[in-house]
């Protein structure tokens, strides 16, 4: 076997979950976005539908009706992108609730779908989705008689305790929410870990789940192996791989694994990538190519038939660190060439 395994801990996916509803103390969504963030929609919806999770959010409508078809009826599916163009038999087909971003969005959903559930999205700052709070004052009146499930915003800084963007937000949507009689949500994870002022109705984590920071006490979930191809070893001075970018000092054993930046393997982690072996590091020399990575494993006292980029001795954070990112995007760039296998 010659591609990498991505091992998925379903039970700690869960686990995370049980832990970022016990801190919140209220009713914990789960994000589901971009195939559970690159883990598998199918999957991970049912297992966490199993432990009982009833609300999960998805980016688009098609995800939505792809995670409706994983977990059946029952649990709820918000779509954060709303009310799309085009979007009302997915909607209605899928029974999706749509989090209407704007009057457009309002009056093509009251049009084209009337009576069928939705939530509102209000922007408190970051200037990404929702209403602004003119058009929200606008639109209101009109907006409550169709009976809103959910009123929701999203933090721009909460994965910084400290930013004063979190109080901000939080009182405009104090303001732009008080005295009504909806269930509200402000929280993603880092806003789940501000404490009780920001947990209102429920919290919706995503990274969390996926044992990514800001969660520091995340169970981890994801395990990435990749098998070794080839070990040479190579005298002081030679070099290896493209532009012969590493030269060796001394006399080194290079082992080339399968694997790559076609793989999500970001090529800019080049420099500063390591591997494990058991608990001994060894770095990636020379360009990360596009499915084979080098690296200098003179350290190691057997030539190995496998090293690992992400598990017990490396987290997905700091995978990402080296490609300077974040956990997130290591985790939804992880390519379709990996052997899944998930633990349950
Ligand atoms: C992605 C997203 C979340 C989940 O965010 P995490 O930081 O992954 O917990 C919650 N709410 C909205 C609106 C999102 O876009």
């Amino acid at each position: 076997m010659s591609t990498g395994t991505l091992t998925i801990d379903l039970n700690a996916i869960v686990a995370n979950w049980h832990a970022l509803a016990k801190l919140a103390q209220v009713e914990a969504g789960a994000v589901i976005k971009a195939d559970a963030y690159g883990l598998g929609v199918d999957r991970v919806g049912r297992h966490l539908a199993a432990a009982g999770a009833r609300q999960f959010f998805v980016a688009v409508a098609e995800e939505g009706v792809a995670l409706r078809r994983a977990i059946g009826s029952g649990p709820s599916i918000s779509v954060f992108s709303g009310h799309m163009a085009g979007d009302a038999d997915m909607i209605a087909g899928a029974n999706l609730t749509p989090l209407i971003n704007s009057v457009d969005q309002m009056l093509h959903h009251v049009e084209s779908l009337p009576g069928h559930p939705f939530g509102l999205q209000l922007d408190t700052g970051m200037n990404r989705l929702g209403m602004e709070p003119a058009e929200w004052s606008a639109l209101r009146d009109i907006a409550l008689a169709q009976n809103p499930t959910l009123l929701m915003s999203h933090l721009a800084c909460a994965d910084e305790r400290d930013h004063p963007m979190n109080e901000q937000q939080r009182m405009v949507f104090e303001d732009m929410t008080e005295g009504l009689d909806i269930p509200r949500s402000l929280s993603a994870t880092g806003g789940t870990l501000l404490g009780e002022a920001y947990h209102y109705d429920m919290v919706r984590p995503g990274i969390g789940l996926y044992g990514g920071l800001p969660f520091v006490d995340a169970v981890p979930v994801v395990t990435l192996d990749l098998p070794v191809v080839q070990v040479r070893d190579v005298l002081a001075g030679e070099t290896v791989g493209y532009a012969n970018a590493w030269s060796a000092k001394v006399n080194s054993r290079i082992a080339t694994v399968s694997g790559g930046y076609a793989d999500g393997l970001l090529r800019a982690m080049g420099p500063n990538a390591k591997f494990h072996h058991n608990d001994i590091a060894v770095p990636v020399v020379g360009r990360i190519s596009m499915d084979l990575i080098t690296v200098d494993v003179t350290a190691l006292p057997q030539a190995p038939s496998s090293l690992q980029l992400i598990g017990m001795n490396q987290s997905v954070d700091t995978a990402a660190d080296f490609a300077g990112t974040i956990g997130y995007e290591i985790l939804t760039s992880l390519g379709s060439r990996y052997k899944r296998v998930w633990l349950e």
